[in-house]
């Protein structure tokens, strides 16, 4: 019982009670009433990150609702509103405009504006623009809302099954330049705990490899590939059973992989 009684099941801009019901005279005059409006602020929406079904219904109805969507990529957010089907007033937001935007935003939340703000996967602020977003709003002393919905960290942690634990590290991508990644990898590694990295499929085998040859041939990696998508694959070996495999399966698509504590000598 009291655990229910923590469970906020209003929160700020949950829609206003109904209206008491008009009279039918009445109801005939007054225009039709429109969805209860936000209240201003800034909204971060988790979107899927693969399987468009992986999307609360609290974060379609912030974006059907909201006054302006932020959109990392405005074409694909686009597909994902279109499948819902929710038109939005979008603007970009990405790395090369997140800075000049800060104002912007300040201003329209100022101003009434309720925004919405979407990366092209998961949530917003995890290796994603957002972050600047949510610390500017704040600081200006306005209300910063998040949606939850899937990460790619998560929901490869939770996939792992990293039992001997109760911790792990994030680390998302590592630095594209060799020094600095192999340099890394040792930091990394002297945390004891599953760390984990995002890679793309240019630099799997890279990352196998330097995991190899820094940290030895028997280190344990947890890769997960196409996450809740059709491919969905995960694996878990040692570099060079991993070189092995991506020998002769494809290895095309998005990665997670844990870095997994050495096995006990
Ligand atoms: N904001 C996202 C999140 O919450 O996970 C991460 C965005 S980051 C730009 C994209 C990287 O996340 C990909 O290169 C990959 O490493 C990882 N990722 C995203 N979706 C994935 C998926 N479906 N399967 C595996 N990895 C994924």
């Amino acid at each position: 019982m009291e655990d229910f009684e923590q469970i906020h099941v209003d929160s700020p801009e949950s829609p206003a009670p109904a209206a008491p019901a008009e009279t039918p005279a009445a109801a005939t005059e007054a225009p039709v009433p429109s969805p209860s409006p936000l209240p201003p602020g800034l909204y971060l929406v988790g979107t899927p990150i693969g399987n468009l079904e992986d999307i609360t219904l609290r974060a379609l109805r912030i974006l059907r609702s909201a006054t302006l969507l932020l959109a990392e990529d405005t074409r694909h957010t686009g597909l994902l509103l279109a499948h819902y089907g929710i038109k939005a007033p979008m603007l970009s937001y990405h790395k090369f405009n997140e800075r000049a935007r800060e104002a912007l935003l300040v201003e329209k939340i100022r101003a009434g504006a309720a925004v919405a703000l979407v990366s092209d996967a998961g949530m917003p602020g995890i290796s994603d623009p957002g972050a600047r977003a949510a610390a500017a709003v704040r600081a200006a002393g306005l209300p910063v809302t998040a949606i939850p919905g899937p990460s790619a960290v998560t929901t490869a942690i939770a996939l792992a099954g990293c039992a001997t634990t109760p911790s792990f590290f994030f680390e998302g991508f590592l630095d594209h330049k060799t020094a600095a990644r192999r340099r890394r990898l040792h930091e990394l590694d002297a945390l004891a705990c599953p760390v984990v990295l995002y890679e793309s499929t240019h630099r799997i085998l890279k990352l196998v490899d330097e995991v190899e040859e820094e940290l030895g041939p028997d280190r344990p990696l947890f890769v997960a590939r196409e996450l809740t998508k059709k491919f969905e694959e995960t694996l878990l070996l040692p570099p060079p059973a991993l070189r092995a495999h991506y020998a002769t399966h494809s290895r095309k698509g998005e990665f997670v992989v844990i870095l997994l504590p050495a096995p006990l000598a």
